[in-house]
C-alpha cells in the first residue's frame, strides 16, 4: 500500500515510463529530474548565497550551452556538505558538494568537474542509470527521497550520498564517456581542460591520506590511474593551437572559493 502511494507522487508518464523499460522522451526526463531535484534540495543543505550560486551557475552554463542540443534548462547546486562529491540528475541539474570545492586550487578544476557531470546528462547516462534500477531498490530509494523517512539518520545517509549513488554508480564506459565529452566542452569554452586529469590527482592523493574524506566520491566515481592517463591522452590529441591562452584560473573563481570557505560550517552529516 505504501509503495502504491509512493509512486503515486511519480507523474503517471514516468510510472509508465519505468515499468515498460523504454527510454524515457525528454519532456519525461525533464518532468522526473525536476520532481526528484525538488526532493534533494528540499533534504540536502543546499547553499543559498547567491553570488556562490550565481557564480556556479554562470561557469555551469557556459559549459552546458556548447554541451547540450537538447535546450535544457540547466540548474547547478553547491551542497553544503564537507564530504567531496558531485552528482547529476537527469534533465540538467548539477550538484557540487562545498567539500569537493574547497579542495580545487584553479577554476579550470571546478570546470572540469562540471563538464563530467554535464556530460552524464548530454550523454543520458543519468536517465538510463534511472531506469535500470530494479523495482527493488527503486522503491527503497523513491521511498527514502519522497518521504519523511530521510529524516531518520540512518535513512538520510541514504540519500546524502543518495542522490548520487542513485543517479550516480555508473559504469566504467559512462565514466570515459563523461570525462571525454566533458574535456571537449571545457576546450570549447576556453578553459584549460587539464584541470580535469588535476582533480583526479587531488582525489587519488587525499585517499592515499585519509581516505574517509573521500569515500562518497570514490563510491560513485571509478577512479584509478588509468583514467588520468586516459584524460591525458585525450588532451594530447587536442590540436596544439586549441590549448593556446585557455584560462586556467579566474579571480571570480577564487572570490567564489573563498566564499564557500567562509561559509558557517556545513551541518554534520548523518555517518555512511
Ligand atoms: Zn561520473
Amino acid at each position: 500500500m505504501r509503495r502504491t502511494r509512493r509512486l503515486a507522487l511519480l507523474p503517471p508518464a514516468v510510472v509508465l515510463v519505468l515499468a515498460a523499460g523504454c527510454l524515457a522522451t525528454q519532456q519525461q526526463e525533464v518532468q522526473m529530474g525536476a520532481g526528484y531535484a525538488a526532493e534533494i534540495n528540499s533534504k540536502l543543505p543546499i547553499v543559498r548565497d547567491p553570488e556562490i550560486s550565481a557564480y556556479v551557475n554562470r561557469l555551469g552554463d557556459s559549459l552546458a550551452r556548447l554541451a547540450d542540443s537538447r535546450g535544457l534548462e540547466w540548474h547547478f547546486y553547491v551542497v553544503d556538505a564537507k564530504e567531496v562529491n558531485a552528482f547529476a540528475v537527469p534533465g540538467g541539474y548539477i550538484y557540487v558538494n562545498r567539500g569537493l570545492i574547497e579542495r580545487f586550487t584553479k577554476m579550470d578544476q571546478l570546470a572540469g568537474v562540471l563538464g563530467h557531470e554535464i556530460g552524464h546528462v548530454t550523454q543520458r547516462h543519468t536517465i538510463k542509470q534511472q531506469q535500470k534500477a530494479t523495482g527493488a531498490s527503486l522503491g527503497i530509494t523513491l521511498g527514502c527521497v519522497l518521504t519523511g523517512a530521510c529524516n531518520n539518520p540512518a535513512v538520510g545517509s541514504l540519500v546524502n550520498v543518495g542522490a548520487g549513488a542513485m543517479m550516480a554508480g555508473f559504469s566504467r564506459d559512462d565514466e570515459a564517456e563523461a570525462d571525454r565529452v566533458g574535456l571537449d566542452y571545457v576546450v570549447r569554452a576556453g578553459i584549460d581542460p587539464r584541470g580535469m586529469p588535476e582533480t583526479f590527482e587531488i582525489l587519488m592523493a587525499e585517499r592515499k591520506a585519509k581516505p574517509e574524506g573521500v569515500a562518497s566520491f570514490f563510491r560513485t566515481h571509478p577512479l584509478e590511474e588509468d583514467r588520468i592517463r586516459e584524460a591525458r591522452a585525450l588532451i594530447a590529441k587536442v590540436p596544439a593551437d586549441r590549448l593556446v591562452g585557455l584560462t586556467e584560473d579566474s579571480r571570480a573563481f577564487q572570490q567564489f572559493k573563498a566564499r564557500v570557505k567562509a561559509l558557517p560550517p556545513s551541518p554534520a552529516s548523518p555517518s555512511p
